[in-house]
């Protein structure tokens, strides 16, 4: 579903990625693990075209992110195509960037009616279904201000799950939250793994990468450095820098 090849970013001089291939199969869960400015979230972003990118190509779900290509060479995409690529992924924040104005129900339903223009009670219904879902039926008529932060995380999740993502991008989902918060969004993005989402998660939560990950990418200094099921990643890495950062997190 995700097939990255080679892909660099810079931020002026500075390159944080340098040729990263990742490919991620349909209904396969991904975790990210590296340190602090390994890429993670970049690398994230520019499967989002939240950033571009400087060389290589990402391609999702078949197509190639922000280009066309015709007669052998590329043809940068309109921004409404791109917009429209991009409604096929949900990505979810270290913050919740709810919008603070609307309740529960309002935040969940605004990306489908006003970005989708599908009607109003049919996205109303498929709304308080994904409020049930994240196990806040009861809470869709608070405002974001009245709900803990996991909670509104979880609302964050049911927002993106609603514009029908093919491919859903967890940035530190948890990282933000009270410790005794974590165990509810995890258990929610559990959940969504079990029902065949296709997910990359970038987290520092080792026991869900071991529980729920197919596969764990280890990146540090902006290349990818280990990969492979979390039960050889994650409890007998074969590269230095891994073990290094693995032992630093015991
Ligand atoms: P973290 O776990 O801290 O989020 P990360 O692995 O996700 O780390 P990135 O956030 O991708 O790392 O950052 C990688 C590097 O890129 C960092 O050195 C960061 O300072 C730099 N960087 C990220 N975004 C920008 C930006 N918009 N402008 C300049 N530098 C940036």
């Amino acid at each position: 579903l995700v097939h990255a090849v080679n892909v660099h970013k810079s931020f002026g001089s500075v390159e944080v990625l340098k040729g990263i291939d990742v490919d991620v199969h349909a209904g396969e869960v991904v975790c990210l693990l590296g340190p602090s400015g390994s890429g993670k979230t970049t690398f994230l972003r520019c499967i989002n075209q939240l950033e571009d990118i400087q060389a290589g190509r990402i391609w999702v779900d078949g197509d190639l992110a922000g280009y066309r290509e015709k007669g052998g060479r590329l043809h940068r995409l309109t921004d409404t195509e791109i917009a429209a690529q991009r409604r096929g992924i949900g990505m979810v924040f270290q913050r919740f960037n709810l919008f603070p104005h609307m309740t529960v129900l309002q935040n969940v339903v605004e990306g489908p009616t006003l970005v989708q223009g599908r009607a109003k009670k049919e996205v109303t219904a498929e709304a308080e279904e994904l409020l049930r879902r994240v196990g806040l039926a009861d809470m869709s008529g608070r405002y974001p201000s009245q709900l803990s932060g996991g909670q509104q995380q979880r609302v964050a999740i049911a927002r993106a799950l609603a514009m029908q993502p093919k491919l859903m991008l967890f940035d530190e989902p948890t990282s933000a939250l009270d410790p005794e918060l974590v165990g509810e969004v995890l258990g929610v993005m559990r959940d969504l793994a079990d029902q065949g989402m296709t997910m990359i998660v970038v987290t520092h939560e080792m026991a869900f990468a071991r529980d729920v990950a197919d596969r764990v990418i280890f990146m540090d200094g902006g290349v990818v450095v280990e990969e492979g099921p979390p039960s050889s990643v994650i409890n007998e890495p074969q590269h230095e820098r891994t073990q290094a950062f693995l032992s630093r997190l015991r």
